[in-house]
């Protein structure tokens, strides 16, 4: 991969391609957290991480090359100009270091950018579910009690999904966990918080609301749904499913004075009946996240977004590959496009 994106770039067929595709499509990018390298490893997912010194390079890259605008009018309007393909830059879960990291380079280079907050966690010590999971797992190796954690698994009636049944890893569990509609998912985690003694960890990790303001003054960050508590809405009820997005839209509206009609599906799931739903809000897009470009074609309620992290972008995790990068975009919008 590194030799071919060496070859494109120095036969400049990266321009060439980025040229035609701005004639019609534009990019969503979808980070989460950006660190700085010294801090990269606390987190829990590798792939939630983009280090500080890649994100001032893809910041640089995305100046020189594309058109850099808000989300919104990306989707208004995909096409980009003079042979620079518009994209817009998203956060999801609305992550503290967006505000400490992130902010500050994205104002010094005045680019701007959306974050999907799930708003019922801002300015709370609570953890994404996914993360308390996380915590478990590890505390449970570590004091070599993973057997029973999967023996406690399968007594809450998770473990029945038969395609994935051969490799039941941390992974798998973790993507079961996120199929429980989340009420039952957070008393099963205080369940087994309890039983396996995880201490409590006391730890901002999203967004004050003082910052979200600060941020939003500039004008360059806007704040749009990922629910009020992060719940897979293909798992929850109709009326679980309104009340998370009703929820959010209140917070955000209470906090920012603008009204959100823009959603990123948490997990990345949703099926019909969660768009129908989103749609009957009054809703105008909503986010997933697989790849591909963004046209004029695009159902506004399956926008794709290309998902960028270390492992995407990066040499050895910490230095932005700018022309595995480049090629990365350009084959993960292609890659939809041959799909559909
Ligand atoms: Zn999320």
């Amino acid at each position: 991969m590194k030799a071919i994106s060496a070859l494109l770039e120095w036969t400049g067929m990266i321009g060439l391609a980025r040229r035609a595709i701005a004639v019609g499509s534009g990019l969503v990018l979808a980070l989460h957290r950006v660190l700085p390298c010294d801090e990269q490893n606390l987190c829990y997912n590798p792939h939630l991480v983009l280090s500080e010194p890649a994100f001032v390079s893809l910041l640089q890259l995305l100046r020189q090359e594309y058109e850099v605008v808000h989300l919104q009018d990306l989707l208004n309007n995909p096409a980009g100009n003079f042979g620079h393909p518009k994209v817009a830059i998203t956060f999801d879960d609305g992550w503290e270091d967006n505000y400490r990291i992130a902010f500050p380079h994205l104002l010094a280079y005045q680019l701007p950018a959306t974050i999907f907050a799930s708003t019922g966690l801002l300015d709370t010590p609570q953890l994404l579910p996914e993360e308390r999971f996380a915590r478990l797992w590890t505390q449970c190796a570590s004091q070599s009690t993973l057997e029973e954690l999967v023996v406690d698994l399968h007594h809450w009636g998770m473990g029945k999904n038969k395609n994935r049944r051969l490799h039941p890893g941390q992974q798998y569990w973790s993507d079961e966990l996120k199929r429980m509609p989340l009420n039952a998912r957070l008393l099963l985690l205080d369940h087994l918080e309890q039983r396996y003694q995880i201490p409590l960890l006391k730890s901002q990790r999203f967004l004050t609301w003082e910052q979200v303001r600060i941020m939003t003054g500039t004008g360059l960050i806007r704040l749009a749904s990922h629910t009020s508590r992060h719940a897979t809405l293909s798992s929850e009820t109709d009326r679980d499913i309104r009340q998370e997005l009703e929820d959010s839209r209140t917070a955000l509206w209470q906090h920012t004075g603008a009204v959100s009609d823009i959603l990123a599906y948490p997990n990345g799931m949703y099926n019909r009946r969660v768009q129908d739903i989103v749609r009957s809000m009054g809703f105008k897009a909503a986010l997933a996240t697989c790849p591909g470009f963004v046209t004029r074609r695009t159902n506004p309620f399956a926008i794709p977004r290309i998902p960028v992290d270390n492992t995407t972008v990066t040499h050895a995790g910490a230095q932005l590959s700018t022309s595995r990068a480049s090629v990365y975009f350009l084959t993960s919008g292609l890659r939809s496009a041959v799909s559909f």
